[in-house]
């Protein structure tokens, strides 16, 4: 069993502190250290590894600190490693290794930036995607291509249904008000909505989301939808030509 804490920090990143056991505390995608390091002390924790999904300085920002405080190993992309502050592990697709109890195997997700990898928990079907799927979302492609994006896209969505996805950031409002403009008669979507909404009226967070919800609701994994096809005037087209469609669209978006 690992146990996970959610730390909002900066405008709307969440980091993530995973402890197995007492040898195993990992925080992944920290952004700046001072509220790791008071979770760490409220918890008890001692921090052992860093996992960074990405090299953006709102998910490494606080490597240096943090690794200098506590001597914990920092664990990133290999396609991506010169661009992760103080890295000490490589990992690449398919890689696993033992954290406590729990099995993590690495999956290469590019598209956000050239390197990008998830952290995936087997046994709590958690998945840690940094920029990658957001809830109702996805992140932008600035360094890779919409065909890796989709290609990234398509190896989560093939994970267990039940997956817990641990996304770095609250914009799940933003982006349902972009989704609902893309499927506008899914009824899924709707009720998520309302409940986003109610949510983010009283400060509480939408992340973690469940997979099965991402796959009924949020767009940028229904491009096989008729719908949005529809909608979109591009009714058998391939679901990367509606991807690449629903993630211009939302760059140009204005809620
Ligand atoms: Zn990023
Ligand atoms: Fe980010």
């Amino acid at each position: 069993m690992i146990s996970i804490k959610q730390i909002p920090v900066l405008s709307d990143n969440y980091i993530w502190l995973i402890n197995a056991s007492e040898e195993f505390t990992a925080v992944v995608d920290p952004a700046i250290p001072d509220p790791v390091i008071d979770e760490l002390k409220k918890n008890n924790w001692k921090l052992t590894h860093i996992f960074n999904t990405h090299h953006h300085n709102d998910h490494t920002g606080a490597n240096l600190e943090l690794k200098n405080i506590t001597n914990c190993k920092i664990i990133g992309p290999k396609s991506d490693f010169q661009r992760i502050p103080g890295i000490d592990i490589c990992y690449k697709d398919k890689d696993e290794f033992s954290f406590g109890n729990e099995t993590v195997r690495i999956m290469d997700i590019p598209g956000h930036t050239k390197g990008h990898i998830a952290f995936y928990f087997n046994k709590s079907q958690a998945l840690f995607c940094g920029d990658t799927l957001f809830a109702l979302g996805c992140g932008r492609v600035f360094e890779g291509t919409m065909e890796q994006m989709w290609d990234s896209l398509v190896k989560i969505k093939n994970l267990p249904k039940e997956t817990k996805v641990y996304c770095a950031h609250e914009y799940t409002l933003a982006n349902g008000n972009f989704a609902l403009t893309i499927e506008p008669e899914n009824q899924k979507l709707k009720i998520r909505m309302n409940e986003v909404i109610l949510k983010r009226e009283k400060g509480i967070s939408t992340v973690p989301s469940i997979l099965l919800d991402e796959i009924e609701t949020n767009p940028f994994l229904r491009p096989d939808s008729i719908e949005i096809q529809k909608k979109l005037s591009l009714v058998g087209s391939s679901d990367l030509e509606v991807f690449t469609k629903i993630r211009l669209l939302k760059d140009s978006f204005r809620g």
